[in-house]
Parts: C-alpha cells; structure tokens; sequence
C-alpha cells in the first residue's frame, strides 16, 4: 500500500446525506407552498420526478450546458409542468426557500464523525466540491465538519468542476499534496472515481448505492467506516 498523506474528500453522499437532507427540506417546502394541491399530485410522485429532473439538470451543469441560476430555479419549475402547473413565480419561491434552508440541515452517514476523527490525526484531509458556495460553507459549519479540513476546494471558486482534471491538479497544487500521496473519496463514479484515476490518483469509492460497474477503483466500500480498515 501506499503511504498517503492526503486524503481529498467529497462531500454531498458522501459525508453530508444529501439525498436524507433533501427530502425532508422539499417536503416542509411542498407543504409551506401547498404544492401537493396545485399539482394535483401525491409527495413521493411528484418528488421521483423532481429527482429525475434535477439529476439531468445537474449533469447540464457539469458539462457548462446551463447556469446554476438556470438549474436552480428550472429543477422546481420543470417538475410542476410535468404535473400541468406552469407557475415560475413559485418555482422560484421554491428555489430560494430550498437554497436557503438545506445547508442547515446536518444529516450525515454514519460513522463520518468517527472516521473523520481518525483520519484527522494521520493525514491532512481536504475538501474538492461541485456544490454551490454559500450552501457548502453553511453546511460544513453546521454539521460540524469544517475543522477537519486543511484546504476546501469549491469548484465555483474555479474555473472548472469535477470531473476536469485541472480542478483535481489545482487541488493538489492548494494542498501543497503529490499526487502519489493522495487519495480521492467520493461516491460519484465519473466525477469523484473515474477522474481522479485519470490523473493517476488512487480512490476509494464509497459506492453506498452498491452499484455495478466495470470498473475497478483502488479500493470500494459500502460503508463509512469501512476505510477504517484501508486508511
Ligand atoms: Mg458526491
């Protein structure tokens, strides 16, 4: 094994439970805005179609297709056309309301107090996000997690995002890391896995969702505290 000395992580499902958090903040929104009755639709239909929608949205955006206002506002405002309301002035509504309230949310997977603590103690840990700015930093202070990073590298504040490479070597360059010592976690197999490996980073992909893919990373977990084991 190699003997690393930095750890870059992820941090939306990988260490904050994006998909836990979000929910529970569309659901206190759909109900504030009474979203349920003007779309005429049930909360888990509505929401598989915003999912579906946002994740097509948010790969738009990481190939430079569409701007985050355009995303922000068109994920809410796409998924109540699919239902017959066409109604931008509450999609925007929406999308403010969730900016504002999901970084306060703290769910995160388990054991990642726990491995973060560990590894705080071996290595310099370091952040590489795709999230919006004012959100990430909001929920690094209230998940408590901000302490345990040396360098935080929000793609916004770059001219790139994940999956590019240069945000993976203007990581390394900020962190003052070789790439030799250092290993990318993330659970997002193209953005987080696939890409470091390009630039000749070993990985370790916390594939939560066990899904199947032909590739293999350098190390695979389907739990937090799992790279207890390889760390
Ligand atoms: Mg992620």
């Amino acid at each position: 094994m190699k003997s690393y000395q930095h750890i870059f992580f992820d941090l939306d499902r990988t260490l904050w439970d994006f998909d836990t958090n979000s929910k529970v903040v569309i659901i206190n929104i759909c109900e504030r805005l009474g979203v349920n009755k003007k779309c005429k639709v049930d909360f888990e239909t509505f929401y598989a179609v915003y999912q579906q929608i946002n994740h097509e949205l948010w790969e738009q955006y990481r190939n430079g297709k569409v701007s985050k206002e355009f995303l922000s506002v068109e994920r809410f405002h796409a998924s109540f056309q699919h239902f017959g309301l066409d109604d931008l002035s509450l999609a925007t509504q929406f999308s403010h309301d969730y900016v504002t309230d999901s970084p306060y949310m703290t769910g995160l997977f388990p054991g990642t107090h726990e491995l973060l603590q560990y590894l705080h103690k071996k290595y310099k840990l370091h952040l590489i996000t795709n999230g919006f700015a004012e959100v990430q930093l909001i929920k690094l202070r209230e998940s408590k997690l901000q302490d345990y990073f040396d360098q935080v590298i929000i793609s916004e504040y770059t001219p790139w995002k994940k999956p590019s490479p240069e945000i993976f070597h203007y990581a390394l360059e900020k962190a003052n890391a070789k790439i030799e010592e250092s290993i990318m976690i993330g659970d997002d197999l193209g953005a987080d896995i696939k890409a470091s490996a390009a630039i000749g980073m070993d990985q370790i992909w916390t594939n939560f969702e066990k899904e199947e893919s032909a590739f293999k990373p350098t190390y695979e977990v389907f739990s937090l505290l799992e790279i207890l084991a390889i760390l």
